[in-house]
């Protein structure tokens, strides 16, 4: 038996290929967390919150050398274009691991002539072959291929449990987590867009599964809604001197004063669920909005007021932030905004 390795692809604001409303960061680091929660002890994941392509973490990793590294991806094309496969360094024979893997992958997303691939330009293929380890990179079907998709989507515990079994790991009976307390994910349902679109007010939540999402601004949906994705933090870059109360699962209320842009708001790693904020601008008066379980989106609600319920146990999925100083519309301002707002 091997202790895998997972790094999850792509991440930190670079979302990957996309597919159907799904990107492929998000959904490795879903596939990456069932691995874990199926690995136990013998599944060690890499730092979700991480690109580990574009930060060269590869060259700075110390981990035994028998540990067996797979990094996770999907692959895209045209729609007609499916099937999984497994790459490895070229000139390099596969080894007992790589054998089993691609004979997995191949059954589950058959579609590829070729199920072990030998590349000489990939970074991170290159970088473990430097450091000496044992690394093969796995793409999980084609997200542009609806087939693939669905079968990833629906069937990820089984896939986890293949990859698990290549690597000669059982997968262990499941305990309840904290997980189980808000429920399962759910397919479909509505993703924030897929890349970083910064602008006036600008913000970041870190969701279940997920991790980091991409940045948005300006009252632009941050976040998921339908899919039962709890948010679990966000960062925002503030306009002039801000102060953020957080309402936190298992902790309460969370003050931050005169937050920075990589001020963490709530908590990563510890599946915990916010479930209510409250945004004070000194200089620039903010709105926000929450899109929480079994209610929806609350009202637009105005600088120093909360947004959401306590003591409910209800996960924040979505928040949309924006300067109140960029409601112009005049007919708004007789009337005072926050009518116009709700
Ligand atoms: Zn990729």
């Amino acid at each position: 038996m091997a202790h895998l390795y997972v790094i999850a692809g792509h991440g930190a604001g670079d979302c990957g290929a996309v597919g159907y409303g799904y990107t492929e960061a998000e959904r490795v680091r879903a596939l990456a967390s069932r691995l874990s929660a199926l690995g136990g002890g013998n599944v060690t994941v890499a730092d979700m919150n991480r690109n580990w392509y574009a930060d060269n973490g590869i060259m700075s990793l110390n981990i035994p050398k028998d540990w067996q590294i797979l990094e996770l991806h999907m692959d895209s094309a045209g729609a007609s274009a499916k099937g999984g496969h497994v790459i490895i360094k070229e000139g390099y024979n596969p080894d007992q691991y790589d054998t089993a893997l691609s004979n997995f992958i191949g059954n589950f997303f058959p579609g590829r002539a070729n199920k072990i691939v030998e590349k000489n330009d990939l970074a991170n293929v290159n970088r473990a072959a430097y450091k000496g380890y044992s690394y093969r990179l796995l793409e999980n079907g084609f997200i542009t291929n609806s087939g693939d998709l669905s079968k990833f989507n629906n069937r990820t515990d089984e896939l986890a449990r293949g990859i698990l079994s290549a690597f000669g790991i059982s997968a262990i009976a499941l305990v309840a987590s904290t997980d189980q307390i808000d429920g399962a994910i759910k397919s479909g349902g509505t993703f924030q867009d897929k890349k970083d679109v910064f602008g006036s007010v600008s913000y970041q939540v870190h969701a279940r599964d997920i991790g980091w999402a991409c940045w948005q601004s300006d009252g632009r949906m941050s976040g998921t809604t339908g899919q039962n994705r709890r948010i679990e933090a966000f960062r925002l870059i503030p306009v002039g001197e801000t102060d953020v109360v957080v309402h936190i699962k298992d902790v309460g209320d969370k003050e931050y004063k005169n937050i920075s842009k990589d001020t963490i708001l709530g908590t990563t790693g510890q599946n915990k669920r916010i479930e209510a904020i409250k945004i004070t601008g000194k200089d620039t008066p903010y709105i926000y909005r929450v899109h929480q379980k079994n209610i929806g989106w609350t009202d637009w609600t105005f600088n120093g007021s909360w947004a959401g319920t306590k003591g409910k146990g209800l996960q924040i999925e979505a928040i949309e932030i924006m300067a109140a100083k960029f409601l112009v519309n005049p007919h708004v301002q007789n009337r005072g905004w926050l009518d116009n707002m709700k």
